[in-house]
């Protein structure tokens, strides 16, 4: 079984309220050469590396203690910090972007930088058209891998495989009402989906039972050739708002 089919195994076990399962041996066969004290013997059972399992008093505080100094992927090397999250706790909606960039990683604050300031600006301005009483401050904000990658490139998939368990702890500790996926590497993460961000806009997705919409990443919308976009996240945002807090 890959790990993949072993975490949606231990997500059912979890779904179905089992907090703690019990590993053993992966061969029942008794070992008998003995020959270092590695080695495992019968009474010893082999270990084989599980999926991490969300504690069923799961809160941000405890994740961010988990998370710690690591050093569980390749990214660790080049980061300033751990950009873990920003933002109201106990948001309902929760919007999710790709890794940290430079600014960011100087800061320890996700989406600072221009890309940041335009999702600012994104937010507040279309709330405040709608006449939606919302700022950046109660919205909560995080990405999909914690540490800058190397020239802001794309997260590889172990990458986003180790560093996503912790981003779905905070969502199911959040439990918003909606998620706001920013680009296509927040949508694979959440979704599993490998289609480009045109095909997967505009209309309501799920992540567990969560409606998830799918938009443009704000770096995306900054390149002056992509006005069109702009307004089609602007509409994705507009319809993200009103289900959220109408
Ligand atoms: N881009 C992201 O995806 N996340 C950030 O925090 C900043 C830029």
């Amino acid at each position: 079984m890959n790990a993949e089919k072993l975490r949606g195994v231990l997500e059912f076990y979890q779904d179905l309220g089992f907090t703690s399962l019990y590993r053993r041996a992966a061969s029942a066969a008794p070992v008998t050469e003995t020959t270092s004290a590695t080695v495992p013997t019968s009474a010893e059972p082999a270990m084989i590396e599980l999926p991490g399992l969300a504690p069923a008093d799961d809160s941000l505080q405890k994740i961010r203690e988990d998370i710690g100094d690591c050093q569980r992927c390749r990214l660790h090397q080049g980061r300033h910090t751990i950009v873990f999250g920003s933002g109201n706790e106990l948001a309902k909606l929760v919007f999710v972007g790709e890794g940290p960039g430079a600014d960011e990683d100087m800061q320890g604050i996700p989406f600072v930088g221009r890309a940041g300031q335009l999702l600012t600006q994104m937010i507040e301005g279309t709330a405040k058209r709608e006449g939606i009483p919302l700022e950046r401050k109660d919205v909560y904000i995080c990405n999909v891998v914690k540490c800058r990658p190397p020239e802001n490139r794309t997260p590889e998939p172990d990458e986003m495989e180790i560093c996503g368990q912790f981003l779905f702890r905070q969502l199911s500790v959040i439990r918003p009402r909606a998620i706001c996926a920013l680009g296509a590497t927040a949508a694979r993460a959440l979704l599993g989906r490998k289609e480009g961000v045109t095909r997967m806009r505009g209309n309501w997705h799920k992540w567990r039972d969560i409606p998830l919409m799918v938009t443009y990443h704000p770096s995306y919308l900054l390149r002056p050739y992509n006005q069109n976009a702009k307004r089609e996240a602007w509409d994705d945002l507009k319809k993200v708002l009103h289900f959220v807090y109408d």
